[in-house]
């Protein structure tokens, strides 16, 4: 049961998250406590993102640490969360292939082979084919957690997510470079955009990681910039 499309939503997230970082900047710096600071925080958020980007831009990123924020991720292939929970200084809870039935299970199309019609019907069929194999062999008793060894990298699972700010910004650096994987470019392509709908000043961090080094560290650049040997 394929076609489902990537649904990613922002579930979470700081309503204070200005102050939070603020707090944490000015407590580096200033005599009074970091209580005092909280407490007697200035409405100003000009002010605030004033000192937030200076100490951004000076790579003090600890400060930026202390947000955290929560996507709910719907119609995401296994290959691609996979490459998700390589990263280490996220949170994951998945939907189990141990607990939840896979019969009939969706799956993601890579866009490559969908636009290929012959080829298309031959992984829809593929998929078919995995499916039924896979009834059989809940029907006969094998207990799910072994039938799921047949399922494919294309298994459309869910699953959500929480990670800080300066993990947030080093995805997006690695993940929305052109030499990541078609799909995972898009769920972090989607999750950038819902945090710069609420925190624009966030955009100009979530970029392609060559944006932020000024040049590409690839060995195989998409040539957009010029690489580190020029
Ligand atoms: C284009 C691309 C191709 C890839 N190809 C492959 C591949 O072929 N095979 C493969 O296995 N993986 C591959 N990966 C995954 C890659 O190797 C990383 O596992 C993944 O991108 C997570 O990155 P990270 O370790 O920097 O990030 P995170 O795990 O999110 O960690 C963030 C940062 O924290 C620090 N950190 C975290 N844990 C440690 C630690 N234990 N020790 C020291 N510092 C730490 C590092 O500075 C790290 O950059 C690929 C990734 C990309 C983007």
């Amino acid at each position: 049961m394929p076609k489902k499309s990537l649904e990613v939503a922002l579930i979470a997230i700081p309503n204070n998250l200005l102050d939070v970082i603020y707090t944490a900047c000015r407590t580096c710096y200033s005599a009074d406590g970091a209580v005092d600071i909280y407490d007697k925080i200035t409405d100003d958020n000009e002010k605030k993102l004033a000192l937030i980007k200076r100490i951004i831009s000076s790579g003090h990123y600890s400060t930026i640490e202390h947000v955290q924020v929560t996507f709910a991720i719907n119609n995401i292939s296994r290959a691609a969360t996979h490459q998700l929970v390589r990263h280490r200084h996220m949170s994951f809870s998945q939907k189990s292939q141990r607990y939840v039935k896979e019969a009939d299970f969706d799956y993601i199309v890579p866009t490559a082979i969908s636009a290929n019609k012959e080829l298309l019907e031959k992984f829809e069929k593929h998929m078919e084919e995995t499916s039924k194999l896979y009834a059989q062999l809940v029907d006969n008793g094998i207990k799910k957690e072994d039938a799921r060894s047949i399922l494919p990298n294309a298994t459309a699972s869910s699953i959500v997510t929480s990670l800080n700010l300066r993990e947030l910004i080093h995805l997006a650096n690695l993940r929305l470079c052109t030499r990541a994987q078609f799909e995972i470019r898009m769920v972090v392509a989607k999750m950038c955009a819902l945090i710069t709908e609420k925190e624009p000043w966030l955009k100009e961090h979530l970029v392609p990681k060559c944006e932020r080094l000024g040049y590409c560290d690839e060995d195989n650049s998409c040539g957009r910039m010029k690489t580190k040997n020029g």
